[in-house]
């Protein structure tokens, strides 16, 4: 059962909470991350976009904060509800903080993982261990139907391996080499993952003006 609201899209009975993203792990990463900070909101008030029929925005902006705007307002226009979204990539150091907010589509079609994080490593195939700095950036997005908006944002410091390591995660987890680890961030736990990983400290700032919204 759900409501159907102008433009189409489907807003299941007692969603609280919208998830502008159409990436299921994003989704499945940003639930177990708000889950123990927001106690009172289960799993069933928190929905991804996709599971909404919810139309994607274009992307246009030329910061992650922009971006994740862009996405969180569609969102919460397009349903009446509060509405975050995030925005992220990898920035490496040598490539002047490329690919950037172009990391889901660097390769020159969007979502394709293994052809992104190929072209990477190709690009960087003659660069040493001492330059191979980079990070994840996560800006997080939290915008009501009435106009509040705020954007925390987070980071992950690594080095990028030279070929991916790992089966977990997803887009170039398994080529960057957290600071402090000797493991991929796609060989980490999703919860060793989310305790220090981009977006889980730009949703953890988030998180209090969330549970201000919904108290
Ligand atoms: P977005 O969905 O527009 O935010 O695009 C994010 C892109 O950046 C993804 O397609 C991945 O390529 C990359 N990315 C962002 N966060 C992560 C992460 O936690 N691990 C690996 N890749 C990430």
């Amino acid at each position: 059962m759900s409501v159907r609201v102008p433009g189409g899209v489907r807003v299941p009975p007692g969603a609280r909470l919208l998830l502008a993203t159409h990436n299921a792990h994003k989704v499945r990463e940003l639930r177990e991350i708000l889950a123990p900070l927001l106690p009172g909101l289960d799993g069933e008030a928190v929905h991804g976009a996709a599971d909404l029929g919810a139309p994607e925005p274009v992307e246009d902006g030329v910061t992650f904060a922009e971006n994740a705007l862009i996405k969180a307002r569609a969102l919460a226009a397009a349903t009446g509800l509060p509405a975050v979204a995030d925005d992220s990539g990898l920035c490496v150091d040598v490539l002047g903080g490329a690919p950037g907010v172009f990391s889901a589509r660097w390769c020159g079609r969007h979502g394709d993982d293994r052809a992104n994080l190929e072209l990477l490593l190709a690009q960087l195939s003659d660069v040493p261990e001492r330059h191979r700095g980079a990070h994840f950036a996560c800006a997080a997005a939290l915008v009501t139907p009435s106009g509040r908006e705020v954007v925390e944002e987070g980071t992950m410091p690594g080095t990028l391996l030279t070929a991916p390591r790992g089966e977990g995660g997803f887009g170039y987890d398994p080529i960057l080499l957290p600071d402090g680890e000797d493991r991929s961030a796609a060989e980490l736990t999703p919860a060793e993952k989310n305790a220090i990983s981009h977006r889980g400290k730009a949703f953890r700032a988030l998180a209090p003006h969330i549970a201000q919204l919904l108290r």
